[in-house]
């Protein structure tokens, strides 16, 4: 037991330190950290060879290049992308991002590199004409972007409801399939999705509501130095003519389009072999956040368990309440609350994965506290008196008596949880770990495939589920023999 609680804590300590690491070494080298939305041609996708490409990404890398710094580019939704930015996680955002006033508040931003303006939009053949025709009907919009503070400063005024979206082609999806009627977005980019073969329309292209332009942020009052090259260096590419070839590249008439791999990537076989890479990278990433997650959980519960059986009342409410609060936790909140709340308190980052890693521990150790204590408290009262009749003490009685009898009745709960935390993982797509789930969310805003790659997705899960449970039990009539 103490030797458990003696490599947790080195573990933890180990995560401490790589954290903070990686934080220092950034102070040396500019290596930032860069957000981004990578669900939002013409400005941010993956490209067929699932590199991150779009107007944003090549100013990017170009200014990079020019200025001399490095970066480690991190795609995720807008809203996390952005709160990484707020919260210190990472040093720069680059998304579409629209310069508000109500940003200006917590974000310094560069010169403007695009203008834009929210437009609305309605399926192809909608018979929605006006505003006044969303009374009652619901209205995709994506979450913590400009189109939908937009839509939430009208709501009132035409009466409609609203359905939240982390992800540009998920949103549109939606609108296509009648689930809601209309959506509220930057022009440029819904016009753009049009010309690749969305089925939409623009219903305002004359007249967007608020014209404004995109602009690269850093946290307001940090970063300066980051801001300022990225500055200096738009000068540069806007004078030199790089910053028009860039633009023309994707925008131009003649510009090949974003899904031009479509053709060859609309059946399955196609999806799979033209983002064998993409699947691959995703999967190792569940991968390891399964088996790292399902072995620190389960010592981690293991300790719990053992505690909320202790003969110390005090030892025993200390391992109820761990449970309680951590089961009690949506999954998500807490890996929200890890990654973005708590390095603005204690002052350094969180890399996404540790943090994830950390959210599997808290969450799923909890319930394996709660099975394990329960398995414990199930094995026969009589056989501990009976033990110390015999003269065993308390401690050996329970090692020798008690615990091989409680683990024999836990393993099958065991196995439960290990599928759990392999499913589990698919949550953390959402502070930006490009584990499977995310992946897909990657390769259906590029290809718009949502049928086909979510089925892939769903095939990947079930075929590593089956093998873990095969493993699992293998593994239990081992210890039964
Ligand atoms: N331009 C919008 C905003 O800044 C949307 C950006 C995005 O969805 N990537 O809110």
């Amino acid at each position: 037991m103490k030797r458990i609680l003696l490599l947790l804590t080195t573990f933890m300590a180990g995560l401490v330190m790589v954290s903070q690491g990686l934080t220092a070494s950034a102070d040396t080298t500019p290596n930032y950290v860069i957000t981004t939305d990578a669900t939002y041609p013409p400005f941010d996708f993956q490209d067929k060879n699932n590199q991150y490409v779009g107007i944003d990404q090549d100013i990017l890398k170009e200014i990079a290049k020019r200025e001399g710094f490095t970066y480690t580019l991190k795609p995720m939704s807008f809203n996390a992308a952005t709160q990484s930015v707020t919260s210190d996680q990472a040093d720069g955002v680059i998304a579409g991002m629209s310069i508000t006033d109500e940003r200006r508040q917590v974000f310094d931003f560069s010169t403007p590199y695009y203008k834009s303006g929210i437009a609305w939009a309605v399926s192809k053949d909608s018979k929605v004409k006006s505003l006044d025709d969303l009374r009652g009907k619901t209205v995709a919009i994506k979450t913590g972007t400009s189109g939908a503070n937009y839509a939430l400063s009208v709501q009132k005024k035409y009466g409609f409801k609203v359905t939240y979206f982390n992800d540009s082609e998920t949103l549109y999806r939606d609108v296509i399939n009648g689930n809601s009627v209309a959506t509220f977005g930057d022009l440029p980019v819904l016009q753009y999705s049009i010309k690749n073969g969305t089925q939409l329309k623009v219903m305002n292209p004359k007249d967007p509501f608020e014209a404004g332009e995109y602009g690269f942020a850093v946290k307001k009052g940090g970063n300066a130095k980051l801001l300022a090259s990225f500055d200096k260096g738009f000068a540069e590419i806007k004078k030199d003519g790089t910053y028009d070839k860039i633009v023309n590249k994707y925008l131009d008439a003649s510009a090949s389009t974003f899904t031009g791999n479509k053709a060859n990537s609309t059946t399955v076989w196609g999806i799979l072999t033209s983002n064998k890479k993409a699947f691959l990278d995703g999967l190792f990433e569940t991968i390891l956040l399964t088996v790292m997650g399902i072995f620190l959980a389960s010592i981690w519960g293991i300790i719990l368990g053992i505690m909320g059986i202790s003969q110390n009342k005090f030892v025993r409410g200390t391992a109820t309440t761990i449970i309680y609060i951590f089961r009690g936790l949506p999954m998500m909140v807490l890996a929200f609350f890890i990654y973005i709340g708590l390095p603005t308190a204690i002052g350094f980052k969180i890399p996404a994965f540790v943090a994830g890693v950390i959210t599997l521990i808290l969450n799923e150790g909890a319930y394996t506290g709660a099975f394990v204590r329960g398995g414990f408290e199930a094995v026969e009262r009589g056989q501990m008196e009976a033990a110390r009749s015999l003269g065993l003490s308390y401690g050996v009685a329970m090692r020798k008596v008690i615990m091989p009898q409680g683990i024999k009745i836990m393993v099958p709960s065991f196995i439960n949880q290990f599928i759990i935390t392999l499913k589990d993982t698919s949550i953390l797509s959402a502070i930006g770990i490009l584990e499977l789930t995310q992946t897909g969310t990657l390769i259906v805003s590029r290809n718009s495939q949502g049928f086909k790659v979510w089925a892939i997705i769903a095939v990947i899960y079930l075929v590593v589920i089956t093998l873990l449970t095969w493993l699992s039990n293998w593994v239990e009539k081992r210890t039964k023999a």
